[in-house]
């Protein structure tokens, strides 16, 4: 156990030369000191309180400890509501979000669903017609609600999957391959596919391929899931899929641009963690101070200068820069707009997470998005999860796994800490037991 945990910290240090985006994660980025000083501070608050009060404060608190439990009971049916609300999803990010609609060539049977979730083989270079307010097709110009991605001509080749978790509401199987201008079958869309979604969105994918498509009326569909297969059915000049999304409701006058939900090298949505875990974190990690609008700049306790919920400015000057904000007129209770923060931290728990996720595609490894949550949390606090590979394959989702690797580290700096010892705690809890536990 010692040995993994040196090694762990070996990893630290090399990871931290190789990744300098990252580099002092432990101090900055949610670190265990600021959870010391946090400590300490309420330590001496607590003493302070208690000098003062003596005998009134414990009046105080006895009439205080009915509310306290009242409000316990409610924060923990916050809680159990945001865990039942998440779906989960099969090997990738949050379900909160939309995935690019075509999958990988290779497939994998989960649950007894077929899957193509990896490395789309038709990406954001292919689309060949953009959403467009007036796209003239035909000599007949109108709106074009969705995007088009070519399927260079192979009709039958290209996996097409479901971008999110839901429900089919309707389909059309009935349409042949031999496509055309003035082909109506299936209202223009040829054999399609739309999934409800428990949001109240709608996705929409058209011109499958003939005898391709795999789903049926009211069938729940996973995110990555296969439907179908990219074609040239209904009104359709070569083989493409029509992808189409609606955001508030049914028909085309809620329909969205998808690009808003998808970035170049990165298929998976924009902002890749899950409402429940960026939750779960700053529950843990606790923030700078702040007000509607601003994060201000603070002081770790140790000299960084740190801001929202533990971005380092000096580590992410960069990521800061991009955004227009230079941190070296920043100082202990500058303001800095919370849009900017927030979306620095997406970014680097987007990095992370896909980080993460290479890593278990590489190890030929499956989780669930909540284990891989776990991996992320952990990786935000001991620095890395190079090691979970090796032990994964070793004891599996057990009891081992955590005697062997997840318990572990459990010192800051030599010092054996509590507070480690919780949020490994926390970690396994949400590994093993799908539980987003806040703090
Ligand atoms: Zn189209």
């Amino acid at each position: 156990m010692e040995d993994n945990y040196n090694e762990e910290n070996n990893y630290n240090e090399n990871e931290y030369n190789e990744e300098n985006n990252y580099d002092n994660q432990k101090k900055g980025f949610w670190g265990e000191k600021i959870d010391q000083k946090k400590e300490e501070l309420k330590r001496k608050a607590v003493i302070k309180v208690l000098t003062i009060l003596g005998p009134i404060g414990i009046l105080i608190v006895l009439i205080l400890l009915p509310i306290l439990f009242v409000a316990a009971l409610l924060g923990a049916g916050d809680m159990a509501q945001d865990i039942l609300g998440y779906n989960g999803s099969y090997n990738g990010v949050s379900s909160d979000s939309y995935w690019w609609p075509i999958g990988s060539n290779e497939t994998e049977t989960a649950g007894g669903k077929l899957f193509a979730s990896g490395d789309p083989a038709l990406k954001i270079e292919n689309i060949s017609s953009p959403f467009s307010a007036s796209r003239t097709l035909g000599g007949v110009t109108k709106p074009h609600y969705g995007i088009d991605i070519a399927g260079l001509g192979q009709v039958g080749v290209f996996n097409v999957i479901a971008s999110k978790d839901g429900v089919v509401y309707a389909v059309n199987k009935s349409c042949s391959d031999q496509g055309g201008l003035s082909n109506n079958c299936g209202g223009q869309l040829g054999n399609y596919v739309i999934i409800k979604h428990s949001d109240g969105s709608y996705t929409k994918y058209g011109h499958m391929a003939s005898g391709s498509v795999t789903v049926s009326q009211n069938e729940t569909v996973k995110q990555g899931q296969v439907i179908g297969k990219v074609g040239n059915s209904g009104r359709s000049t070569g083989a493409h899929l029509h992808f189409q999304l609606e955001i508030g409701g049914l028909g085309s006058s809620y329909a969205v641009d998808p690009m808003t939900y998808f970035e170049n090298g990165n298929y998976r949505p924009i902002g890749g963690a899950s409402s429940s875990i960026i939750e779960m974190l700053h529950s843990w990690e606790g923030s700078g101070p702040q007000d509607d609008n601003y994060y201000y700049v603070y002081d770790d306790g140790y000299g960084t200068l740190t801001v929202g919920y533990g971005v380092t400015l000096k580590n992410h000057a960069s990521r800061f820069e991009t955004r227009g904000v230079d941190v070296s007129r920043l100082s202990d209770g500058s303001p800095v707009s919370k849009a900017i923060v927030d979306d620095i931290e997406a970014e680097i728990l987007t990095e992370m997470r896909n980080g993460i996720v290479q890593m278990l595609d590489n190890n030929d490894i499956d989780l669930l998005d909540y284990q891989i949550d776990a991996l992320l949390m952990r990786r935000y606090n001991v620095g890395n999860v190079n090691s979970f590979p090796q032990n994964y394959k070793l004891y599996g989702d057990t009891q081992e796994l955590y005697d062997n690797y997840m318990k572990n580290p459990v010192k800051s700096n030599g010092k054996y800490s509590t507070g480690l010892v919780r949020r490994r705690e926390a970690e396994w809890n949400l590994f093993h037991n799908g539980i987003y536990q806040l703090n």
